[in-house]
């Protein structure tokens, strides 16, 4: 009996989100770790893969009329997905298309990867973007968490972005309202969504842009695990403004862990990295739990021998 009103229910869900999406497009119990690089987590309930705005702000307006709770992915790089899963619809915003606005600006799709950005922009000769080589996911979860890589944030090249609000409706924001920070956006307060960004952009010489973006690969390659799966740097910075720093340790959250003496921590299948302290990786067979619980240790040792509190840049989704 119980069994037969959950079957209806699940029905009745499923009518709903299709009549906003399309029959055939939502599918049931999809497994997420393998859209994400961290290669664990449980499944959605409902999945469906969008590409284009309107289809981005259909999948908004059907979880909003159906009911059930929206959760965003992009290219899954900065994730840990709970080991069961997620509740409600979760939405994966792949693909897109890249376009000049005007002179000195270039619009992207939230769907569209950042390394796609890149090669965009240096094969028309524009530069601005060709540091962002190597940063893996969309520009959706750019935006969303500010992307930064050496010293420099993606927030500071926008000039405007296109976004829909729980219930569907867009709005265009001009960067000076996205509260762009370190690590931080206005859409980890409202919880809109991406659907496009414009970046300002500079003629340039495509051969030298080329090689600007061959030096940060070759950093990354340099200095990060990238043959292990993880979600890149697993804690922000600490805020020298805000928190007090050891002397004689550099203000790094990899420099802390490191001197805590946390690198090659294990658990389960989860390990602090040995090239880069700020990084865990899966070594194998990790779950979410694993993960979570090496977070923990590290923040409890930072926190105990530094006074120093670590404050996680990853973003932990589901249940776990
Ligand atoms: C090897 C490696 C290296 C990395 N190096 C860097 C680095 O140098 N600098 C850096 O900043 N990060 C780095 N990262 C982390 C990651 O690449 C970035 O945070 C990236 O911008 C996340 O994008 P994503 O599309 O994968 O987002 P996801 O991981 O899919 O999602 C992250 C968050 O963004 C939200 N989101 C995604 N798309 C949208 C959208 N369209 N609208 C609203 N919200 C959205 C999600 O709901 C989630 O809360 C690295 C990761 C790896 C694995």
């Amino acid at each position: 009996m119980i069994d037969g009103l959950a079957m209806a229910d699940t029905d009745r869900t499923l009518r709903s989100l299709e009549a906003g999406l399309g029959v055939g497009r939502v599918r049931r119990s999809v497994p997420l770790a393998p859209l994400t690089t961290f290669g664990v987590g449980g499944p959605a309930d409902w999945f469906i893969e969008v590409r284009t705005s309107d289809e981005v702000a259909r999948a908004v307006r059907a979880a909003h009329v159906t009911g059930v709770p929206l959760t965003i992915l992009g290219g899954g790089s900065n994730v840990v997905i709970g080991d069961r899963g997620v509740r409600g619809l979760v939405v994966q915003v792949h693909g897109g298309a890249v376009h000049q606005t005007r002179p000195g600006t270039v619009r992207a799709d939230g769907g569209v990867t950042v390394n796609g950005l890149v090669r965009w922009t240096i094969s028309r000769a524009l530069a601005g973007l060709e540091r962002w080589a190597g940063t893996p996911g969309t520009v959706g979860g750019a935006v969303y968490g500010n992307a930064h890589f050496d010293g420099r944030l993606i927030g500071d090249l926008i000039e405007a972005v296109g976004v829909v609000n729980e219930t569907g409706t867009f709005h265009e924001i001009p960067a000076d309202a996205m509260e762009f920070g370190y690590d931080r956006s206005r859409l980890q307060r409202t919880a809109e969504v991406l659907l496009w960004a414009e970046f300002v952009v500079a003629p340039g010489e495509a051969g030298a842009l080329r090689a600007e973006a061959r030096r940060s690969l070759a950093y990354r390659k340099q200095t990060q695990p990238l043959a292990a799966a993880s979600a890149g740097c697993v804690f922000r910075n600490p805020d020298p403004a805000h928190d007090t720093l050891p002397p004689g340790i550099a203000p790094s959250a990899g420099a802390l862990i490191d001197a805590a003496g946390l690198k090659d921590r294990v658990v389960g299948g989860a390990r602090v990295s040995t090239t880069h302290g700020n990084f865990i990786v899966n070594a194998g067979e990790a779950t979410a739990a694993d993960i979570r619980a090496l977070v923990t240790i590290c923040q409890r040792a930072v926190a105990e021998r530094y006074g120093v509190e670590l404050r996680p840049e990853i973003v932990y989704l589901g249940e776990f």
